[in-house]
């Protein structure tokens, strides 16, 4: 049983969606397992925004669908309000589903081309009858479209989503989701798919969105974004979290060697980074994971003691907390 680590620090009444030694593995041929999430223990906490930064191949995205529901855990659990996910059924499960809301990462999928604006961010709400009366739809989309700086509402919401650009159609799709007036929104990449130009506008509406005290969920590649508008950081490799802790200090003093090399390959110059290492190679094969430390072959300052022994995940620094052997 991996230790239970408060990955937000509680500023609201406690966690709202929690992991406890999740493990989802797939069966591959030959017999083998994949273990893509790998014994993940984390709290989102009320009020609080995370973040979920790693490779491609480092589970990221199966450990956002395990708590989406859409991916059963293989061995642990997922709960929401206290309860196992996997468990609710009929109106609790309904209330799951309108409560936790995803983006997805292209807003170009996500979106039926025939719709309006009007269309796609009341659809939920309209598939769900959570409002039928067509000013009160009108008022949640106005709501909404204002969250997301999609300003005046009325010059948008009648358009067809065919005729915004892709960062206004990302906007549309993260308002839809606000429309549903969700405990946590997790958002898959919600910045990596747009132009550099209109990058700022969503970070800016991120920004908002963790101002007003919005629950969060952000996963990403991408850690150039995530640490101007995420409170807590966890940093995974091959399934694992390798470091968690207050965005602001994992950026600017990385402990691990992996969150130093993912920080290095930011393009912004900034005298605060310690920046160390640069990682070697590629992400290795999640269904045959190194032994010992598992970024091990790619570590520059590896050890005999890291080819043979698993480093644990543990408080190197109070609210710190990163699973190397040399961590200090
Ligand atoms: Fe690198 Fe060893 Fe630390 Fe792993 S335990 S990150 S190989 S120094």
């Amino acid at each position: 049983m991996g230790e239970a680590i408060a990955v937000s620090q509680p500023r609201g009444s406690g966690p709202i969606l929690e992991t406890r030694d999740l493990k989802v593995q797939f069966k591959l041929k030959g017999g083998h397992k994949l273990s893509a999430v790998d014994g993940v223990t984390l709290s989102i906490v009320r009020n609080q925004s995370l973040g979920i930064a790693g490779e491609s191949g480092s589970g990221k995205t199966t450990l956002g669908k395990t708590l989406l529901r859409i991916q059963k855990p293989t061995t642990g659990t997922v709960k929401f309000e206290g309860r196992d996910v996997t468990k609710l059924r009929g109106k609790e499960l309904r209330e799951f589903q309108r409560s936790v809301q995803m983006v997805f990462q292209d807003p170009f999928d996500a979106i039926d081309p025939l719709f309006t604006v009007f269309d796609a961010v009341t659809e939920g709400v309209r598939v769900g009858r959570i409002e039928k009366s067509r000013d009160k739809l009108e008022a949640i989309v106005s709501d909404a479209l204002k969250r997301v700086q999609l300003s005046p509402p009325e010059e948008f919401i009648h358009r067809r989503i065919t005729s915004l650009s892709g960062g206004q159609r990302q906007r549309v799709a993260i308002a839809r989701s606000l429309a549903m007036n969700p405990s946590v929104l997790v958002l898959d990449e919600p910045v990596s798919m747009l132009d550099a130009s209109v990058r700022g506008g969503v970070i800016s509406i991120m920004e908002d969105l963790k101002k007003s005290g919005t629950t969060f969920v952000t996963i990403t590649h991408d850690i150039a974004t995530v640490r101007f508008f995420t409170d807590t950081l966890v940093v995974m490799y091959l399934g694992q979290v390798v470091e968690t802790g207050a965005t602001k200090d994992v950026v600017s003093d990385p402990l691990h060697p992996y969150s130093q090399a993912l920080i290095a390959a930011v393009p912004v110059p900034d005298p605060s980074y310690h920046v160390k290492s640069l990682a070697k190679g590629e992400i290795a094969n999640a269904a045959a994971p190194p032994s010992g430390c598992r970024f091990h072959p790619r570590c520059p300052y590896a050890q005999e003691r890291c080819r043979v022994e698993e480093p644990k995940l543990r408080e190197v620094r109070k609210g710190r907390f990163a699973s190397c052997h040399f961590a200090q």
